[in-house]
C-alpha cells in the first residue's frame, strides 16, 4: 500500500511538473510580449495551485495517519460552512448553479482547520461535478448529533464507482474523461478528517440525478462565553 501510495504521489506531482517545464521552456526560447509572459505566470500560478493543494492533502493525511491525538476545541459549524460556501459562491455563479447555504446553531468538538478542509473538499466536488441545477449546503442537529449535508444535481456516481469513492487518487472514469482537474484525494481527506472526529461520511449518488454526502458528527453544547451566529 505504501508503494502504491508513493509511487501515485510522485506521478501525481511529476505531471503538472512537465506540463510547467514545458511552458517555461516555450516562454525563455525568444523574447515574447510582456501578454505573453504574463499569460504563461497565470498558467503557472493555476498548476502550482494545484500542487500545493496536492502537497497540503498529502501532509494532512501523513499527519492523520500517524494517530497523533487532535487539539479539538468546540466549533461553531455554521459559520464555518457557510465561510467556505462563501469561498465557492463565484465559481458556482460561473457555471449558472444556485449554491445556497442553511445552518443550524450547531458546536462540535474538533479542529477547525481540518474541519474547514473537509467542508471545502466537499463544496468543491459539488460545485466541480455539477453542469446545472444546484448545490444545496445544509448544517442540521439531530438527536446530539450535527450533520453537514451537501447536495448537488450533478453527474453523480455510479453504483459500482461508489464503494471506491474516498480511496486515496481514486478519481471515476466520468470525472477524468469531463476533463475536471483534482487529484482523487480530496474526498480520502474528507473521509479521514471524519475518520479523526469519530464521525461518520454518508454518500448517496444517483447517476444522472445527482449525490449527497454527509458528514455527521457528535454535537456539544455551546460554550457558555458564545454568541450565537448572526
Ligand atoms: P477529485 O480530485 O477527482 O475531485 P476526490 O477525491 O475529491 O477527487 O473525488 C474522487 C472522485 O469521486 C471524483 O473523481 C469523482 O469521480 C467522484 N466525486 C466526488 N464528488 C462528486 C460529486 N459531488 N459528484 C459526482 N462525483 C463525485
Amino acid at each position: 500500500a505504501l508503494r502504491t501510495f508513493t509511487s501515485n504521489a510522485a506521478h501525481e506531482l511529476q505531471t503538472p511538473l512537465t506540463v510547467l517545464q514545458g511552458h517555461v521552456e516555450i516562454a525563455l526560447r525568444r523574447s515574447r510580449s510582456a501578454e505573453s509572459y504574463e499569460s504563461t505566470l497565470h498558467l503557472l500560478d493555476r498548476k502550482l495551485d494545484d500542487m500545493v493543494r496536492t502537497v497540503r492533502a498529502l501532509l494532512t493525511l501523513t499527519r492523520l495517519d500517524r494517530g497523533e491525538e487532535l487539539s479539538t476545541e468546540p466549533v461553531a459549524l455554521g459559520p464555518l460552512v457557510r465561510d467556505e460556501v462563501d469561498t465557492v459562491q463565484a465559481r458556482a455563479a460561473d457555471k449558472g448553479l444556485s449554491l445556497t447555504i442553511e445552518a443550524e446553531d450547531v458546536w462540535v468538538d474538533g479542529q477547525p482547520d481540518l474541519l474547514r478542509e473537509a467542508v471545502q473538499n466537499l463544496v468543491d466536488n459539488a460545485v466541480k461535478y455539477t453542469e446545472e441545477g444546484a448545490v444545496r449546503v445544509t448544517v442540521t442537529e439531530e438527536a446530539g448529533r450535527a450533520a453537514v449535508c451537501c447536495r448537488d444535481t450533478g453527474m453523480g456516481i455510479k453504483a459500482e464507482d461508489l464503494p471506491h469513492v474516498g480511496g486515496r487518487f481514486y478519481r471515476s472514469a466520468e470525472a477524468g474523461a469531463a476533463e475536471s482537474e483534482g487529484s482523487g484525494l480530496g474526498l480520502a481527506l474528507v473521509r479521514r478528517i471524519v475518520e479523526a472526529h469519530e464521525g461518520e461520511l454518508q454518500v448517496e449518488s444517483t447517476p444522472g440525478e445527482g449525490s449527497r454526502f454527509e458528514i455527521v458528527l457528535d454535537a456539544v453544547m455551546a460554550p457558555a462565553t458564545a454568541s450565537s451566529p448572526p
